[in-house]
């Protein structure tokens, strides 16, 4: 590794973001590009769930237990993350879907299986008809804005460390855009520029979301459900509001179906009404590649595309940094 030489790292998500704090540590110089003024990717409309989160996040369990321990290391040591060690409840409404949780209690080893008091206890808030829940209490919950920005606090408090927005980079024999005068003098460059490629086939889910006014409770822990191929999230955000999303495979017919049905599917499990909905979103997303949910290619000597795919991909970025670097 050359120790003090300039490391380029394109894209300012989760993935550029803890690339360049891996790099400043492994020695290198670090200079930032990002082709918006902050980030404009995947990642500020990421859950924020950190965990394993009874088998929603899809990637490979073991995988995803090991970004959970790097984010909780990091996150000991920098408490501007605001990431919340609050764990995650995936719940069930009957018998059957508390089984096919059960099936799932290995795959985390802080995982625990409980019933409707269990579930009352460790959120209070859930007051619907619920039948128990795969319980994570080591998973944690983020707000996606305040993590970048916490990642951009802390990398901007060192001299080592540049950060050069509205400056795209693309390579494609030879660079070209704004950063490629940076691109060009690094020792070595990374691109985090989002999504991996996927091979042709891999079907798309439907990724749809609500944010709702501040709500006066806590939701003590994160909550996901899955049930009839649909996942549901459910998360609170730094300042109260709440997210109800869903991720269920791409069909027209549901694209075009008014989204009441998330309001419902929350209020179930709130047994109460959800806060006024203040903003709505969808965006189609490819199925993460399981085991392959970090895509790490040398596109030519010296430059690294990394990729980071699916609905997992915030809880392995610590894993997916740390061994780039170290291939550096
Ligand atoms: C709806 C949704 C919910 C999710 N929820 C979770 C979750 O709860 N937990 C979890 O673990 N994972 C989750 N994920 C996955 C996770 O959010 C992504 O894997 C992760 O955020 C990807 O980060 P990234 O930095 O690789 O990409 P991005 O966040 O997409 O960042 C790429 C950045 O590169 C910049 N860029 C692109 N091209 C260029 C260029 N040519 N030059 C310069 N800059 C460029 C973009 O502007 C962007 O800012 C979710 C994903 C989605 C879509």
């Amino acid at each position: 590794m050359r120790a003090n030489g300039t490391l380029v790292v394109v894209g300012g998500g989760v993935c550029g973001l803890l690339h360049a704090l891996a790099g400043r540590r492994g020695g290198w110089r670090v200079v930032q590009l990002e082709r918006g003024s902050g980030p404009t990717g995947a990642t500020p409309w990421a859950f924020g769930l950190i965990g394993v989160a009874g088998g929603v996040l899809g990637a490979d369990p073991a995988l995803l237990v090991r970004g959970r321990a790097a984010w909780r290391a990091l996150a000991s040591e920098v408490p501007g993350l605001g990431v919340r060690d609050d764990g995650v409840l995936a719940v069930a409404t009957d018998d059957a879907g508390l089984a096919r949780l059960e099936a799932l209690e290995g795959a985390d080893p802080e995982a625990l299986v409980v019933g409707a008091i269990g579930v009352r206890e460790a959120n209070g808030a859930l007051r619907g008809t619920i039948a128990g829940a795969l319980h994570h209490p080591g998973d944690a919950v983020a707000d996606p804005l305040r993590l970048l920005g916490g990642l951009r606090a802390l990398l901007e408090a060192d001299d080592g460390y540049a950060y050069v927005a509205d400056s795209a980079v693309t390579f494609a024999d030879g660079w070209h855009g704004e950063g490629s005068a940076h691109a060009e003098a690094a020792d070595r460059v990374v691109l985090c520029t989002g999504r991996p490629p996927v091979a042709d086939g891999v079907p798309e889910l439907l990724v749809q979301g609500v944010v709702t006014a501040p709500w006066g409770e806590r939701l003590a822990t994160g909550v996901v459900h899955v049930a009839d191929g649909v996942a549901l999230v459910m998360v609170q955000r730094a300042g109260g509001e709440l997210v109800v999303a869903d991720a269920t495979p791409r069909d027209a017919t549901r694209e075009e179906a008014p989204r009441g049905f998330l309001r419902a599917a929350a209020e179930s499990l709130l047994g109460g009404p959800l806060p006024p909905v203040r903003r709505r979103w969808a965006a189609p997303l490819e199925t993460p590649l399981a085991a392959r949910a970090v895509v790490r290619e040398e596109l030519a000597p010296g430059i690294w595309r990394v990729g980071l795919g699916g609905l997992g991909g915030l809880t392995l970025a610590p894993l997916a940094a740390a061994e780039t670097i170290g291939r550096l």
